[in-house]
């Protein structure tokens, strides 16, 4: 049978309605802002999310970037969690392109202690210390396998950065995701962050491309960064057409991809690698450390299977749902990886 892909939900590939889409797409130079593709993907991006304005960039990585640097000055910090994307997936890219020196409250996903991270602020208080300007959070967050942090925990959150005068930066990458599990509306979830950036080539779908959101001051000064940083393209349209599609008709769909890790997780909870009641979004985490095959192992014995999945840590695999995976690939899935963990 063809390979289930189950590595991340980046593996989607364009349908045939999306290529159409994108081979229609009226173009422009957007480095001159007249690209009328990519100018509607930012309005409808931003209206979703609560914001005034939006900014088109090649990667999320880029978006996240360009999102800290409006945040945190050179020589200043960011309190993130210890398994950020922002860190850990994007080369350094902080510190080395927005002098942003880091610190990290412990990996604990959605289960983030608002108090905790109000503890480790820092405010200058003479000559050697430098600042915290701003926090980063990541919903869904992606290592501890695809958890929502709570609505109430992140109103926290907000509160504390705003008795203390820091900005708040959320990593959405997967924020549709959230949407759909919690029926919390995307605009709610956007209001409370100074910026967010989302993704459009995750779950949704499309081949290429992010949204970074925040008021029309900062994304000005956005492009300003993003030209420097090379994400300054021509005629993006032609894949902003992409992301335009991905947005108007795969945001709903999510809930099918929810449906079948709910399912995956369900089926391997009896090789008690998975509580399947912490499973919430597209992504199941399996922890491997009362197994006999470590990650290495189980990775390389479902690929003779035809299945494919991530080692996240020695002990630890992850298995993400898209579009691209139907309902007989995941009970193949289910049915390999049951086989080989008992
Ligand atoms: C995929 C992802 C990003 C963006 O990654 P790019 O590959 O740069 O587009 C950012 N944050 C999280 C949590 C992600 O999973």
């Amino acid at each position: 049978m063809a390979d289930v892909d189950l590595r991340s939900d980046t593996f989607t590939r364009p349908t045939a309605e999306m290529r159409a889409a994108m081979a229609a797409a009226e173009v422009g130079d957007d480095v001159y802002g007249e690209d009328p593709t990519v100018n509607a993907l930012q309005d409808e991006v931003a209206a979703l999310l609560g914001h005034e304005a939006g900014l088109f960039t090649p990667t999320g990585s880029m978006a996240n970037q360009i999102g800290l640097q409006l945040l945190v000055p050179s020589g200043e910090e960011l309190l993130t969690d210890a398994d950020a994307h922002v860190l850990i997936y994007e080369m350094g890219a902080a510190a080395v392109y927005g002098g942003i020196s880091s610190r990290t409250w412990p990996a604990v996903g959605d289960a983030l202690d608002p108090e905790l991270v109000e503890g480790m602020i820092r405010v200058p208080g003479g000559y050697d210390t430098n600042a915290t300007r701003a926090i980063a959070v990541e919903q869904t967050h992606n290592r501890t396998g695809g958890t929502i942090i709570p609505l109430d925990t992140l109103r926290r959150v907000r509160a504390l950065c705003d008795r203390h005068g820091l900005g708040l930066h959320c990593d959405g990458a997967r924020l549709w995701n959230a949407h759909v599990a919690t029926g919390v509306p995307l605009d709610v979830y956007g209001r409370l962050f100074d910026s967010v950036s989302v993704c459009l080539s995750k779950g949704l779908g499309a081949p290429i491309g992010s949204v970074l959101v925040s008021n029309r001051a900062a994304i000005a000064r956005g492009r300003v960064i993003r030209k420097r940083l090379g994400g300054g393209m021509r005629q993006a349209g032609i894949i902003a057409a992409g992301g335009l599609h991905a947005l108007r008709h795969h945001i709903p769909r999510l809930a099918e991809d929810h449906a079948h890790a709910a399912r995956l997780a369900a089926a391997l909870a009896p090789a008690g690698v998975v509580d399947a009641d912490a499973v919430r979004t597209n992504i199941v985490r399996l922890d491997l450390t009362k197994t006999a095959l470590d990650a290495a192992g189980l990775v390389a014995a479902a690929r003779e299977h035809d299945v494919l999945i991530s080692p996240v840590g020695p002990r630890a695999v992850r298995l993400v749902t898209h579009m691209d995976v139907d309902s007989a690939g995941i009970d193949h899935a289910a049915e390999v990886l049951l086989d080989l963990l008992t």
